[in-house]
């Protein structure tokens, strides 16, 4: 990685950056919602772009000198569109969150009921909790999921009659099943109601054909680029031509300012990189990954929410072991693998606490982690919260650890 020019200016950022650099080489990433992009990705992100303002859309910007920035906007529009099958596509949402509020914007009005997953089921901040702008402004109801770790459409079927939602919300960032866009599609045309697939976590499954995709049942679609996509930071919202022009003016003017092209353009590598044969095959891996570890945990004596996992992700259910999520996630990172705590349905611990590790896949598999590799990573991690208070045996897992690490060299 060339950072010639940071260390001559800067040294004191470029030494964080190296540590950084340092830190992902030796640490095995498990947080379901963290990748590693490409240096093409990278590069991209790194250029000439952030030094333009194109506020607008292409062809139709505020500034002048956007000609070659219209070109590289349009290829991301159309990558996305191509990638997953939807009629238009934004690709200017600085964030995932972001694209969800231009969501809520194009379509509703302030005091507008939504329906969506409950946070501590899994669901989103951005999808109506009261401490975001999306629970402040909304009338929002929620559904969950049931003791066997799956959405019970049923009961999202019964809320929706109850209370008749503007807008439906489908997508979640701690989920383990299969979303039944087809189900929720019903569930929304029985009240009449809008649908959003939010697929922030599964764009990559979705990409590659690894989990259904919802471009046939949702009139729009939100994504982050930066999880299983495997892109720079940032959002893209899709939806059917219909809803375009109320989409794109809630993006900008309605909620930003100039876009951010250099990202744009990293978005644009990624999809391309998304739309080839070994992406489907990097995809098909994340899922057997998922499913080896789940597999090596359960093998080990451990719980997971919902027993094996569908896509990326699981939640490993600490409550029989008497430990917390917070406390475990901090071992873990003792030995070299870093994790977020994550509530489980029903959880008798704080959502600050908590009695659950959420462990994703897209990341370790980016590096060339195999199903073998997520047997030794199960039980490392098995190991380390059965024994989380043994100073020396956690040091000869972080050892372990290591040893991963350096079978998959990344970024050098
Ligand atoms: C990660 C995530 C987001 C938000 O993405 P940011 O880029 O962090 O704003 C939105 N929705 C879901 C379902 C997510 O998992």
């Amino acid at each position: 990685m060339n950072l010639e020019n940071i260390k001559r200016v800067d040294p004191e950022v470029a030494q964080q950056i190296e540590l950084e650099l340092q830190r992902q080489q030796e640490t095995i990433e498990l947080i379901a919602s963290e990748n590693c992009t490409s240096l093409a990705v990278m590069e991209a992100c790194g250029s000439v772009l952030t030094n333009k303002y194109a506020e607008g859309k292409p062809h139709k910007r505020y500034y002048n000198g956007c000609e070659y920035i219209d070109v590289i906007e349009e290829i991301a529009q159309k990558r996305a569109c191509k990638l997953f099958n939807m009629e238009h596509a934004n690709v200017q949402p600085h964030s995932g969150a972001q694209a969800n509020m231009a969501v809520f914007m194009a379509t509703m009005k302030p005091g507008d009921r939504v329906l969506s997953m409950d946070l501590s089921n899994g669901g989103h901040l951005s999808h109506g909790s009261p401490v975001n702008f999306s629970g402040l402004y909304f009338d929002v109801k929620s559904y969950g999921i049931n003791d066997y770790g799956e959405i019970d459409y049923d009961n999202v079927l019964q809320l929706a009659k109850e209370h008749r939602p503007k807008l439906i919300i489908c997508g979640a960032s701690n989920y383990s099943k299969i979303i039944d866009f087809k189900k929720f599609r019903e569930i929304a045309d029985e009240v009449g109601a809008l649908l959003l697939a939010d697929i922030a976590h599964i764009a990559g499954l979705v990409a590659a054909g690894v989990h259904p995709s919802p471009s046939e049942y949702c009139d729009f679609v939100t994504t982050t680029t930066h999880k299983s996509l495997r892109g720079p930071r940032g959002g893209i919202i899709m939806c059917k031509e219909q809803y375009a022009n109320a989409i794109d003016k809630a993006v900008f003017p309605g909620l930003q300012g100039g876009p951010l092209e250099h990202i744009i353009a990293g978005k644009a590598v990624a999809l391309l990189e998304a739309s080839k044969p070994e992406f489907k095959e990097y995809a098909q891996q994340i899922v057997k990954n998922a499913k080896a570890l789940a597999q090596g945990l359960i093998d080990e004596g451990m719980d997971i929410v919902g027993g094996m996992t569908e896509n990326h992700l699981m939640t490993l259910d600490l409550r029989k072991t008497g430990k917390t999520g917070k406390d475990m996630a901090n071992v873990l990172e003792k030995v070299g693998i870093t994790a977020n705590k994550n509530t489980v349905p029903n959880d008798p611990q704080s959502p600050f606490v908590t009695s659950g590790i959420r462990l994703g896949t897209p990341a370790v598999t980016t590096r060339g982690f195999k199903q073998d590799d997520m047997i030794e990573v199960a039980k490392i991690i098995a190991s380390a919260i059965f024994s989380s208070d043994n100073e020396i045996g956690l040091n000869n897992l972080r050892q372990r650890s290591l040893k991963l690490c350096n079978k998959y060299p990344l970024y050098s």
